[in-house]
């Protein structure tokens, strides 16, 4: 089974076979030796010199974290949304009390950093800007550059949703300022589910200081203290911190510039040859090389496409969410993937798009 969905993603051999090891007490030696290496290459795919620190959780788990360690209750923060991801981080604000002012963008286009400008201009209430760095619900990458600038122009706290960017697309996190940048394991990581990694900037750790959002789990100047030793604040997903080693291993070896010259050639032609089949991409710009969303054409059942797509041809593709239900299909080509693995895909869809008729 070819698993295509924009994460969980598809482990190599190697992660699989490193999860499977036995466990290590976590405040012993061996584990030391691990979660050291494990931070200390996540900081060079990170692009920073910043603290990185692993939390078990899914992703979500890490956006929530950075929100409860900078922001307090009523503190104004600008959320960028263009898709349900962007959505979700803005939730998370407005339920631990932050005052957030959402600014929605279309499904399907990318955030306009001059809005964003005129925003933080005619607002110096805000605190924070909110942003995700490729919206996995629409296939749309951010100009985050662009964003970043602005939103360091007015000398704002930038959080950064990059869960299904980090380690594909690239984010020098340093070069453009990001405070919080959040990613997981599941993603672009080619590991299984299970760990958060998320950087903080010193002006973010100045946030975390003044912060008074509840936290206990989440707290990251405890998960910093606890690095120092060489440890987690409790129990962390071992197998899973066995797998992102070795799977971290294999992308030194690959080395990051070609890491994301790589899914800039599959992106590439996961577009192209969806649009040779007379299919259309339901973005209108800035296309991502993590995900592509398709349009379903008006004679194909959604449904029936997905099922067909399993059952027959092996390969599990994902739908589309909340409003894109039924609208579109998304094909996920984040971490081990190659430009084969789509002309493997464009060959069972242009099968099963005929055997899907309405
Ligand atoms: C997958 C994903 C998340 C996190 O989802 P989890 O299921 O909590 O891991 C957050 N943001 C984006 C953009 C994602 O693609």
């Amino acid at each position: 089974m070819q698993l295509r969905v924009p994460g969980p993603t598809p482990c190599p051999p190697q992660a699989l076979e490193a999860q499977g090891k036995e466990m290590i007490n976590h405040r012993g030696e061996e584990f030391r030796k691990l979660i050291l290496d494990i931070t200390w290459s996540l900081k060079q795919m990170f692009q920073t010199q910043d603290d990185v620190l692993i939390l078990t959780a899914s992703g979500t788990g890490g956006l929530e974290a950075a929100i409860v360690n900078t922001l307090s209750p009523g503190d104004k923060v600008l959320a960028l949304s263009i898709g349900a991801f962007g959505d979700r981080f803005s939730d998370i604000a407005h339920n631990f009390g932050a005052e957030v002012e959402k600014l929605d963008f279309e499904w399907g286009r990318a955030a306009h950093p001059e809005v964003v400008e005129k925003r933080l201009k005619d607002d110096s209430r805000i605190k924070a800007v909110m942003v995700t760095h490729n919206e996995t619900s629409t296939g749309v990458t951010n100009d985050l550059e662009a964003i970043s600038r602005v939103a360091k122009e007015y000398d704002k706290l930038l959080l950064v949703d990059a869960v299904s960017s980090l380690s594909c697309i690239d984010l020098p996190v340093d070069l453009w300022g990001c405070d919080v940048v959040v990613t997981a394991s599941q993603k672009g990581w080619m590991s299984p589910p299970g760990l958060a990694m998320v950087s903080i900037s010193e002006r973010g750790w100045k946030a975390v200081s003044e912060a008074q959002m509840p936290r206990y789990y989440w707290d990251l100047s405890r998960a910093r203290s606890f690095l120092e030793k060489g440890q987690t604040p409790w129990t962390p997903a071992i197998s899973t911190l066995y797998a992102l080693y070795s799977t971290l291993k294999l992308m030194e070896g690959e080395g990051l510039a070609n890491i994301i010259k790589r899914h800039v050639r599959v992106g590439d032609r996961a577009r192209m040859r969806i649009e040779e089949l007379g299919l259309s991409l339901f973005p209108k710009e800035a296309y991502s090389n993590t995900v592509t969303a398709v349009n379903i054409p008006s004679d194909v059942d959604s449904r029936k496409l997905l099922t067909t797509m399993r059952r027959k041809y092996n390969i599990v593709l994902a739908g589309g969410q909340q409003r894109l239900s039924g609208k579109i299909f998304r094909i996920g080509h984040m971490g081990w993937v190659g430009e084969e693995d789509i002309d493997q895909i464009i060959v069972a869809l242009k099968k099963a798009l005929p055997e899907s008729k309405r």
